[in-house]
Parts: C-alpha cells; sequence; structure tokens
C-alpha cells in the first residue's frame, strides 16, 4: 500500500508540453482540470495547439494564465488543419502541388500568396490581443516536401511562386522542370536554374515570416509584448544543411537572422520521430543546424520540439522524456517540448495515482496524474476515511470531489480500484490501467 502525506503543495519543473485541446482527451471537462492535470505533471508552460484562430477557447488560455502556466499559442504557417476560418475565395491561396494534392488533413496554403499573408497576419494579430498569450509558435514554415523533387507532394508551382521567382532572378522565365528527363530545364540537368529556385524556396520561408513577424501590421507592430518562436526542422541526413534547404527550404540561420526571434525551436522531422527505438540522445545528430543558429544569435535559446506517440509504435515513456530532456540540456538546448500531452506513453501504461489532495471540511479534493474512469471514480465504496464518511464523489477529468461529513483534519484517505479512462486515449490498443493497490493518504 502506497501511504501519502498531502497537504496544498504544487510541483513546479521548468518545462514545456503541447496541448491540443481538439482531442477527445480534454473534451467533456473543465478547463481547471486541464490545468490541474498538466501542473501536476510537471509543466509550467504549455504551446496551445491553435489550428483555427477562431476555435481558441479563452477560459482554458486564462485558466492557465490564472494558475501561472505560461501560454504559447502554437499556430501552422504553411496552411490549415481546420479550414472554418477561411474566408471566400480562397481556394486561389492553395499550394500547387507535383503530383498530389496535400497531405490528408491538411490544407496547404502559399506564402506567396499576398492575399493569404495579410489573411494569416490579421488572424494571428487579432488572436493574439484577444487573449493573454505569452508568446507565439510560428510551426512548421517549411516548403513540402521530403525528400524533395522525388515527393508527389513537392511543391509549390502557383502564379504567385512563378511571379515571385522570376521578381528575385531577373531572366528567370519559367519553374525547373520535374518530370521531363528529356526536357533542357529538367532539375538534374539544368544546375544553374534548379539552384536559383532552392534559394527561392528559402527566400520564400524567410520573407513570410520577416513579414509575419516584422512587417507592416505583423506581430510586433500589433501584439508588442508577445515573444516569438520561429521553427524550422531537424533531421538525421548526411549533409543535413544542405538537404533540409533543397528539401523542405529550411535554413535555420537565415530565419533567425532576418527574424531575430526571440526563440528558435528546432523540430523534429518525421522521418526520425517515426523511429521505433529514437535513441533520447539523437538531437546530437542535429549539431550542425544548432551550430548554424548559435553562429547568427548566439545568447538565443534554443529549444527541441519532438513527437511523443502520434503512431503507436513510438509511444514515448516518462522515462525516455527525462532522458531526452536531460540529453537535449546538455547539448545547449534551453528545453525540449513534446507533441502532444496526452500521446505519451504513459497515458497508455502509467496507473492512476494520487499526486495532490486537499480538505476544506467539508470537500476533499484528490487531483490524479492522469483523467480517470469516471465511473469507478464516481462510486463511494471506492473510498474509506478513518474519520467521517464519504456522502458523495464527483469527478471532473483527473481530479474527484469527495464530500463529506463528520471528518476531522489529520484524517487517512484510503482510494483502491480506480482506472483511467481508456475511451480518450487516441489508440484504443491497450486495457484501461489499474491502480494496482490501494493508496492511504493523510491529509492535513
Ligand atoms: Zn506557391
Amino acid at each position: 500500500m502506497a501511504i501519502l502525506a498531502m497537504s496544498c503543495v504544487r510541483a513546479f519543473g521548468d518545462r514545456s508540453i503541447i496541448v491540443d485541446p481538439s482531442y477527445a482527451y480534454y473534451k467533456n471537462r473543465s478547463v481547471e482540470s486541464i490545468v490541474e492535470e498538466i501542473k501536476a505533471n510537471g509543466y509550467d508552460e504549455v504551446r496551445l495547439c491553435c489550428t483555427n484562430e477562431s476555435g481558441i477557447d479563452g477560459s482554458l488560455v486564462k485558466a492557465f494564465v490564472d494558475a501561472g502556466v505560461r501560454v504559447w499559442m502554437l499556430t501552422f504557417t504553411n496552411g490549415v488543419y481546420s479550414r472554418v476560418d477561411l474566408p471566400k475565395g480562397w481556394e486561389a491561396w492553395r499550394m500547387k502541388l507535383r503530383k498530389k494534392p496535400d497531405p490528408a488533413g491538411f490544407t496547404m496554403l502559399c506564402p506567396n500568396n499576398l492575399d493569404y499573408r495579410a489573411w494569416k497576419k490579421q488572424q494571428v494579430t487579432a488572436a493574439l490581443r484577444a487573449h493573454p498569450f505569452h508568446g507565439i509558435d510560428l510551426a512548421e514554415p517549411q516548403m513540402p516536401a521530403y525528400p524533395g523533387p522525388e515527393s508527389e507532394h513537392y511543391g509549390c508551382f502557383c502564379d504567385a511562386c512563378l511571379e515571385e521567382f522570376k521578381r528575385l532572378y531577373p531572366g528567370v522565365t519559367r519553374f525547373p522542370d520535374f518530370e521531363d528527363p528529356e526536357s533542357e530545364y529538367f532539375w538534374k540537368k539544368n544546375k544553374d536554374l534548379y539552384e536559383k529556385w532552392v534559394g527561392f524556396r528559402v527566400a520564400t520561408v524567410v520573407n513570410w515570416l520577416d513579414d509575419l513577424v516584422n512587417g507592416n501590421g505583423g506581430i510586433r507592430e500589433k501584439c508588442p509584448g508577445v515573444k516569438i518562436a520561429t521553427w524550422s526542422l531537424g533531421l538525421d541526413v548526411p549533409d543535413q544543411l544542405s538537404k533540409l534547404r533543397e528539401w523542405q527550404a529550411m535554413d535555420a540561420a537565415a530565419i533567425v537572422r532576418r527574424v531575430k526571434p526571440d526563440v528558435h525551436v528546432i523540430q523534429t522531422d518525421w522521418p526520425d520521430w517515426i523511429k521505433d527505438n529514437l535513441d533520447p540522445n539523437y538531437a546530437a545528430a542535429y549539431k550542425p543546424i544548432f551550430d548554424s543558429v548559435r553562429q547568427v544569435a548566439p545568447s538565443i535559446p534554443i529549444i527541441l520540439q519532438t513527437d511523443i506517440g502520434s503512431k503507436p509504435n513510438m509511444r514515448r515513456d516518462t522515462h525516455w522524456i527525462k532522458a531526452v530532456e536531460t540529453a537535449a540540456r546538455k547539448m545547449g538546448y534551453a528545453g525540449v517540448f513534446h507533441y502532444e500531452y496526452h500521446l505519451g506513453e504513459y497515458i497508455y501504461s502509467d496507473p492512476p495515482t494520487v499526486v495532490n489532495a486537499c480538505f476544506d471540511g467539508n470537500t476533499i479534493k484528490l487531483v490524479f496524474n492522469k483523467r480517470l474512469d469516471p465511473a469507478q471514480a464516481c462510486n463511494v465504496s471506492n473510498y474509506s476515511l478513518s474519520s467521517g464518511r464519504v456522502d458523495f464523489a464527483r469527478v471532473d477529468g483527473n481530479v474527484i470531489y469527495l464530500s463529506v461529513s463528520g471528518a476531522m483534519r489529520g484524517l487517512v484517505l484510503t482510494v483502491s480500484g480506480l482506472s483511467d479512462d481508456a475511451s480518450r486515449r487516441l489508440y484504443h490498443d491497450k486495457p484501461a490501467c489499474v491502480m494496482p493497490d490501494p493508496i492511504e493518504i493523510t491529509i492535513e
């Protein structure tokens, strides 16, 4: 039996995590319980996934801020997951890709389209003014796609890109040819044109981010107090600096030099995060990127972003998460943040446990490490007291409220038989996690 003595002391770390409130894990519970759970797991900063600005839950942002948790607005800069905010005529902004349309579930929008830029600037600055965000993550500014021109999603070949390509390189009249090896413009044959094209793609990303942050009506003008985080990619391939430029138009140093962000994020590219047994030390392979940023901005905090469970084969447990955080700090990173909180292996494997307990004379509030199965959590026979009795149990996500009568301070509460809520997970390949033993809690 685990014996805990508790009062209302909260554990704080110096750690950050992505929260995407669109997942089922965050539905049908109070915003306060979401905040309680994130804090109970040692995070004092969140990056809130904002797939459409109009859908931002202001009460969730406020609840985090009220609880002393910094909130970054995480927005995607090369397209949208949700089309609900897009205005009439948005179809003209779509990227034109080599063979296939957008990857499933995502609509790529071209940053060379000035109407898209103006709309995105307005969306972002309005959201930053409406909510008390600490900063903004300008996520995924890359052009498609890994591994370069061979990808069916490679692009963009829209009219706005052609105009901008010609403007940037006078004398250029057309895109390189990516289909016909016999063409004199074929990318593998016409090196001069292809190199200009690669340079143009990198410039597209840098100019876009600079405009969004520092341009007229941009974030710094409209929302001067908001911290800016630019993003680029990390990818473990030989000659990664030039491959990232060539394949995904990513040049971290060029972004940082021009945009002058407060923080730079190196996002783990998907060919790395999908690996089953990714070494927690894997960011060592990103040293050339890290060093390239250091060279242009010697004191900027650099953060590593990683994925902890978008696929069932690569869900990371708390041991791995601690190891990657420790390894990154040793390499000079200011920290790590993970996509996404409820995707980690701990949600599938760790039993529920009490991390905090309070008693105000009538109600005992129990904060758990994770969301609970409501049927068992509401069953009063799972609780017993050394003095008085439990009349009623109410559950709110990871928080249980026990209405008690006749109880004295210093009482001992025994909790048993609870399990987590497996129905709220992304994958349903493991049974619910049950408390292995009763927990005995002395409540001060
Ligand atoms: Zn385009």
